[in-house]
């Protein structure tokens, strides 16, 4: 028995650890699930950002998208010998001054030093004309674009495949550096003013706006930054005001070689992905719980139900052993009285009595033995036959009462009965009746052995009719009051051990209480006695007298009514 038991355990505790183990392994999976879609938003996001910066550029490019095709020694040629571009390379410069990003055009060939030398030329792009014309005085910042063109491509100028290179002054101007790649020299600069508000405004912010907003739908807000002024130029979304103390940055994205002291701030808030992501991981969490419960659940209940049936099983095999056992002692008492009187040994008048005596109690507790065992066998099988009828409980326990009341008392009890006057009817088998209080006597004078005092009372309570049995014998501890109504449970204790018994009197009881409709509860104190109810259903609910007229003519014989009060 013992080794089944550690196996059970064994089964138990690995289903236990197989639960665990399942439910971590999903736990994890479903954070690395939301992790990864998590990184992925977030390189998705990143990637929206470069390819915002290269919009950007892109936008800048527009009206030069001919110029890789640029022939420079014509262009060299034709300033030279013109003073103005060729007419296709002009009509490149028109489109320019055209773009609401360039504001002005201006022209500095590299034998030229205006910006230094206020006697040098320096030429700007009349669009009406569509030719440059001389100017004496220039923007500081046209000066500065030339200055950074000038160096930056100086530097370089050995590694350059293309005939033209174009550098950025910061928001400023964009410069483009005419390169003759056979020579290497650099023949002059072209400056384009770039217009800020435009730039910002209807470039930058409207692709902002288009791309990345709004933040509740995209999950991301980016914002247009001037770190050098330490300024916000424009966002994705207005509601959000740059904050990082609220909004932390998750990415800083620089424009590709322009707009050097401006770059994008961007924060990452919850994007529907991830909302979706997480609100599903809480979700699975909270399904996961829920069957990580009903399952351990299940597990203690197969497991408990498991022992539970194993020791009905166990007191199943005593109660046999025990059966055979004290079916043969009243057997064997009545052979061996039966023998000595068919012997003829026994002749003495007052010895006979007592034989017979011995035979007779003996064969009742046979009897009694064997009806009980009947009743188990009919409960068992579902077989209990149910004859019921409208009764007066009054009448029916004053009946048992008196016929028992002899049988109480010679065991030494004090015994009364006392009850309520006109009780709603019940509807009961008066059978199980006799049964049911045959069973709660019975225990009550087994098991008391100080106080011997049996009260049964009847009373109406709600719409109910109660029998309560009470006693003042040994009483049994709170945590064996629900067991004792189990088949074959006997509390194990010097008391039951010394007293006859099987414990099936009070699931007898309980099943046939039950099959009348009704209910038995018992409340008990150690050392102080016990009091069982069984309670049953009136039968016309509301009534608080009983009133003949209300039952149903074919059984009205069937009811007694009794008018005395007092039966003990
Ligand atoms: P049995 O009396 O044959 O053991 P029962 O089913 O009638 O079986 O009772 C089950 C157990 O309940 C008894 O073994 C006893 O320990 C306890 N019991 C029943 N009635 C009383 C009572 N009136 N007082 C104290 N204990 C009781």
């Amino acid at each position: 028995m013992r080794k089944r038991n550690s196996v059970r355990w064994l089964f138990l505790s690995l289903g236990i650890v197989a639960v665990l183990a399942l439910t971590v392994m999903n736990i994890y999976s479903l954070y690395a699930l939301r992790e990864s879609t998590i990184e992925s938003a977030k390189d998705n996001k990143k990637s929206q950002l470069d390819e915002f910066t290269f919009q950007v550029r892109h936008q800048f490019g527009g009206p030069f998208r001919e110029l890789r095709k640029l022939d420079i020694e014509k262009l060299e040629n034709s300033w030279s010998v013109s003073g103005n571009f060729p007419a296709h390379f002009i009509e490149v410069l028109g489109k320019a001054s055209e773009d609401p990003l360039y504001d002005d055009i201006y022209y500095n060939p590299s034998d030229s030093d205006a910006c230094y030398d206020e006697t040098q030329p320096l030429y700007k792009f009349n669009p009406d004309l569509k030719m440059f014309t001389m100017v004496n005085e220039v923007p500081d910042l046209v000066c500065d674009g030339f200055g950074i063109s000038n160096s930056r491509v100086k530097a370089l100028i050995d590694e350059y495949r293309f005939n033209n290179k174009v550098t950025f002054d910061a928001h400023r101007s964009m410069n483009l550096a005419l390169i003759n790649l056979d020579d290497r020299v650099v023949i002059g600069h072209l400056n384009f003013t770039i217009n800020r508000e435009y730039l910002i405004n209807e470039v930058i912010a409207k692709k902002l706006k288009e791309q990345f907003g709004p933040t509740d739908k995209t999950g991301l807000v980016v914002w247009l930054r001037d770190w050098i002024q330490d300024d916000i130029l424009s966002s994705s979304d207005e509601q959000y005001t740059y904050n990082r103390d609220v909004y932390e940055i998750d990415m800083r994205q620089r424009f590709p070689e322009m707009l050097e002291n401006w770059i994008l701030h961007a924060s990452f808030l919850q994007s529907p992905t991830v909302s979706a992501t997480n609100a599903s991981l809480t979700r699975n969490l909270i399904v996961l719980g829920f069957a990580v419960i009903v399952l351990f659940g299940a597990l203690v209940f197969m497991f408990i139900n498991a022992q539970r049936e194993r020791e009905l099983a166990q007191r199943q095999a005593g109660f046999l052993a025990n059966i055979t056992h004290e079916l043969k002692t009243p057997l064997a008492v009545m052979q061996a009285a039966g023998e000595n009187i068919s012997d003829g040994r026994v002749k003495d008048g007052q010895r006979l009595k007592s034989y017979g005596e011995h035979i007779y109690n003996e064969s009742v507790r046979l009897r009694k033995m064997i009806e009980k065992l009947l009743d188990v066998a009919k409960v068992d099988s579902g077989q209990t036959v149910l004859e019921q009828a409208p009764y007066q409980l009054e009448a029916l326990v004053a009946d048992f009462a008196k016929s028992n009341k002899q049988y109480i008392q010679s065991k030494g009890f004090d015994f009364n009965f006392d009850s309520d006057s006109n009780l709603p009817l019940v509807m009961i088998d008066p059978d199980h009746l006799e049964t049911i209080l045959n069973n709660l006597i019975e225990n009550a004078i087994k098991y008391s052995s100080d106080t011997k005092q049996i009260d049964i009372q009847l009373t109406k309570s709600n719409d109910n009719v109660e029998i309560s049995v009470a006693d003042k014998g040994d009483g049994m501890a709170k945590k064996v009051q629900k067991l004792i109504f189990e088949k074959f449970y006997r509390v194990e204790n010097s008391l039951t051990a010394k007293t006859k018994g099987h414990g099936l009197g009070l699931a007898i009881v309980k099943n046939i209480v039950e099959l009348n409709g009704g209910t038995i509860s018992v409340e008990s104190t150690e050392g102080k006695g016990s009091v069982f109810t069984v309670s049953f259903p009136a039968l016309f609910k509301g009534q608080d007298q009983y009133d003949p007229s209300l039952v149903p003519q074919s059984t009205d014989s069937e009811i007694k009514n009794i008018d005395s009060k007092q039966y003990v």
